[in-house]
């Protein structure tokens, strides 16, 4: 009896997670691009919600796109719950910051103004499809590859998919709605950060490296349809090359493209066409071994230093804002430049870092 009900309560702690409708969103196969364009159209009325936005308001956050999946999530090579702590820390040192709480997830309307509806449709779990149990299995494993957590190997039936949904994909789709909130935030007042976000590995067709939907290219949309001539520079220095942006916005000539990373790391795909990133500088670090590197905490080790990566910046970044002249810049601050980073690989300190911000 006893363990009836641990299992009714679990289900119910599961199902309480998330709702339904946000599982069976609505398919997009059938859509025209006339309809996808109508769609896209409809969230301009986000501006509607901001006219009488507060001046001071700068911050994004919503503290559902913290990753966490019972522990699991504990596993992955970087800590998915590090939104909280930003928020934490800055909310003690800085009480006078006001943060705008993105209200729902990104919609699929805004998910199609880049994404293909196949790959939208790849992550949705439809309630009437024929082939439901090949399709959870496609899907289940899609998502886990994507979130390169393979624990979760065992989410193999529909409670399964539902609960990635709801651990996984849900906070990264809260996330990219941060983005598109604090584009809106900062064409109001100047400038705003989302705590979250920044998915740049993420490809019209294809999510990867931890990143599912493409949110910056997704702004860029919206930036656009609000003005279609504003030129628009990505300036990426997470310490990977950003071949998502790059493969959705690279022949886009509003969109312009800073982006320094190691060479030596993942993504794969470096750009063999130069002219796709605008201003590259793909770093040759000197660390290949990141066992090595853990092992040498404390100690000095070779690789590109506070020095050089700087004034590269500064060399390629000028260079951008003369020739660019853009109208709206989004700066993705990966912080996996940091000397201790396991997956970055490169020597950068915690001041480089604050004078690269
Ligand atoms: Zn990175």
């Amino acid at each position: 009896m006893k363990r009836n009900i641990g299992i009714m309560l679990a289900l119910l702690c599961a199902a309480s997670c998330y709702s339904m409708e946000e599982v069976y969103q609505p398919l997009l196969n059938n859509e025209s691009p006339e309809q996808l364009r109508k769609l896209s159209k409809t969230w301009s009325s986000l501006l509607d919600n901001y006219e009488e936005i507060d001046e001071d308001l700068h911050m994004v956050y919503n503290p559902g796109c913290n990753v966490s999946f019972f522990g699991l999530e504990k596993k992955h090579p970087f800590d998915s719950t590090k939104y909280e702590k930003i928020y934490t820390f800055l909310k003690k040192n800085y009480p006078e910051l006001k943060f705008h709480k993105p209200v729902r997830p990104v919609t699929n309307g805004a998910l199609s103004t880049v994404h293909t509806a196949d790959y939208i449709h790849s992550l949705c779990l439809s309630g009437f499809d024929k082939f439901r149990k090949a399709k959870i299995q496609r899907s289940r494993k899609l998502i886990i590859d994507i979130s390169e957590m393979e624990d979760l190997g065992s989410m193999k039936t529909t409670i399964g998919l539902c609960l990635l949904y709801a651990k996984l994909l849900k906070p990264m789709k809260l996330a990219a709605q941060g983005t598109l909130d604090a584009t809106i935030l900062a064409l109001k007042n100047g400038w705003s950060i989302n705590l979250a976000g920044g998915f740049h590995h993420a490809k019209a067709e294809m999510g990867s490296g931890y990143c599912f939907y493409a949110d910056v290219p997704i702004a860029i949309q919206l930036l656009h349809l609000i003005n279609p001539e504003f030129k628009v520079l990505i300036v990426d220095l997470d310490v990977h090359h950003g071949d998502g942006n790059e493969a959705i916005c690279g022949e886009n000539d509003k969109v312009f493209i800073l982006d320094m990373f190691n060479k030596n790391i993942f993504a794969d795909n470096k750009p063999d066409d130069e002219k796709k990133v605008d201003y590259m500088a793909a770093i040759e670090p000197g660390i290949l071994d990141a066992e090595w590197l853990s092992a040498q905490q404390g100690k000095k080790i070779d690789g590109i230093e506070d020095d050089e990566y700087l004034e590269k910046l500064e060399e390629l970044y000028t260079q951008a804002l003369d020739e660019c002249k853009p109208d709206f810049i989004f700066y993705n601050a990966g912080t996996d430049v940091y000397q201790e980073d396991p997956l970055g690989r490169m020597n950068i300190t915690k001041d480089g870092i604050k004078q690269r911000d």
